[in-house]
């Protein structure tokens, strides 16, 4: 089972130590990286394993390989024969493993560890990118006790397939294998089923304490959202991919459905510069199935080979999930979008109801479908006048610019107004996408945005009255559609509060 090694980057011993205490029951060990601390503690270093009361790896990294240590290499092999000076027969007190680089040959610390019974991690980096993993940790295993660590820092998910064919290739060998960034954090989160001996992780709340690299996840994240204890080879793994794919609830509402079924699967973000790259990776890693958002909701059709109506009507789907043969996708913003409004006014459908859609974008096609299957009049507006017009066409519906031409068909069309456009997502919480209209208080107002869970639309239709939804509930029933496309079995209705009650929390 891979452990998880919490880095320490405190500047002071007792402030690591200190960390240590905060997230011991999430870790099997640690990482001490002297090349964090000050000078001064520098010196202290050899009492460290023995106080912190866990496995502890020496490292001093330097700059070169993502590191902080610049005062040359005679230093540096001072600092690590400091570390491993004065073998202790109760090994719990020596450092449990030195971190060595491949091209750090000095015999005198290689034969100190043996005498210690601290166990060598022979380790490469390369933050330019990732080439021929393979061979260069097989030139690591000089010893048979040593662990080879790589290191390396995809630019790309292409890259990052790259090392799971690596891991796979030497699978059975004692390693750590990893990717940095934004592109590697999967490995980081899968490190069992790459075969990885350990994954680093650092604390990504406090704020005088920095990441060791980019890319690590918060062990507490990794633990209680990941279920990371809980991953073997075995293990399904799912996932969520889009560009830039930026903090998404979908992991914790997957991660936490999964756990309470006691479904023994995992859902990985997998941020993806081209959508290729992902469908790549998946086949590699033999992802089952797949939440699909910006900007690959329309790009991901022509890789289907069977697609729900309502993805062929609408020309965009959000969720793929793969069978023998290929890649099957529906479309679950739609019902997300439709139960929530539904569940929300208390009504079956729009039958007698006049509605406004601000955009015209992938979303407003998913909710403009349903209002029409709904019964509902229409409205839509957007910055882009001939995207509303060309939607709005397809059933019908009206159309106009976000000016103040259309307010007066706007106040027409104001039962429920739906505004589906990103504006006013955090971190740019005051913007608002139509200020020019002014809401009388009768309307009901729903905002698909879920960050912040009040956007500045909302707060000024709620401060005269209006009745207003986020669209927290929404995206939970969408993945509710999603589970049940991917597992063919029943979402626990229960849990859409308790969900909605942990997402804002
Ligand atoms: P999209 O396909 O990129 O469409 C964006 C729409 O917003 C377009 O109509 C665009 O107008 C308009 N827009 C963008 N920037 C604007 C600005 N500065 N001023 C005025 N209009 C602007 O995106 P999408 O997939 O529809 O997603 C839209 C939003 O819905 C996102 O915030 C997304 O997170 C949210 N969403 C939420 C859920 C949920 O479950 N709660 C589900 C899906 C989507 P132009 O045509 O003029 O460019």
């Amino acid at each position: 089972m891979a452990k998880i090694c919490l880095c320490l980057t405190g500047r002071t011993l007792s402030r690591n130590l200190e960390t240590l205490e905060k997230y011991r029951r999430y870790i099997d060990m640690a990482e001490l990286r002297v090349d964090y601390l000050h000078p001064n503690e520098r010196f202290l270093i050899r009492r460290f394993p023995e106080q912190a009361g866990l496995p502890v790896i020496l490292t001093v990294r330097r700059k070169i390989d993502g590191g902080l240590f610049e005062n040359g290499e005679g230093a540096r092999v001072h600092l690590l024969s400091m570390g491993l000076a004065f073998a202790e027969t109760d090994t719990r007190r020596n450092f449990a493993y030195v971190d060595l680089e491949e091209d750090l040959e000095v015999p005198g610390l290689e034969e100190a560890a043996r005498t210690s019974g601290t166990r060598i991690i022979r380790s490469f980096h390369d933050l330019s990118g990732v080439t021929n993993i393979v061979q260069r940790l097989k030139g690591l295993w000089r010893i048979g006790d040593e662990i080879a660590k790589a290191a390396v820092k995809p630019q790309s998910l292409e890259e990052t397939v790259k090392i799971y064919e690596a891991a796979y290739d030497t699978r059975g060998r004692d390693k750590i294998i990893l990717g940095m960034g934004s592109f590697g954090s999967n490995t980081r989160i899968l490190a069992e089923h790459l075969g990885s001996y350990l994954t680093y992780t650092s604390i990504l709340t406090d704020t005088d304490i920095p990441p060791a690299a980019a890319g690590q996840m918060d062990p507490r994240d990794l633990v209680e959202n990941f279920r990371f204890r809980e991953i073997t080879g075995q293990t399904s793994i799912y996932g969520l991919t889009g560009f830039p794919l930026k903090t998404s609830y979908s992991p914790r509402i997957f991660n936490s459905v999964f756990n309470h079924e006691k479904i023994d699967a995992v859902y990985v973000p997998f941020p993806a510069q081209n959508l290729e790259s992902f469908l790549n990776l998946a086949r590699t890693i033999k992802i089952n199935g797949a939440s699909i958002t910006i900007p690959y909701k329309e790009e991901i059709l022509s890789y289907l080979r069977d697609s729900s109506e309502t993805v062929r009507d609408m020309g965009a789907c959000n969720t793929i999930k793969f069978d023998t043969l290929g890649w099957q996708g529906i479309n679950t913003d739609t019902l997300g979008f439709s139960e929530s409004l539904l569940y929300f006014t208390g009504r079956k459908n729009l039958r007698s109801l006049k509605l406004t859609v601000l955009g015209a974008g992938g979303a407003a096609r998913a909710v403009v479908s349903e209002i029409h299957r709904l019964k509902g009049k229409c409205l839509i507006l957007n910055r882009n006048a001939v995207r509303a017009r060309d939607l709005a066409m397809a059933y019908g519906y009206k159309w106009g610019n976000m000016d103040s031409q259309v307010l007066d068909s706007m106040e027409r069309y104001s039962d429920i107004i739906i505004q589906t456009t990103p504006v006013g997502t955090f971190p740019q919480v005051h913007d608002d996408p139509f200020d020019a209209y002014h809401f009388k208080g009768h309307e009901t107002v729903m905002d698909l945005i879920y960050n912040p869970p009040v956007t500045a639309f909302l707060a000024r239709a709620q401060a005269v009255g209006c009745r207003v939804l986020n669209g927290m509930d929404m995206l939970i029933r969408q993945a509710k559609y999603q589970y049940q496309y991917f597992f063919n079995r029943d979402f626990p209705d229960q849990l859409i509060t308790r969900l909605a009650e942990m997402l804002r929390g």
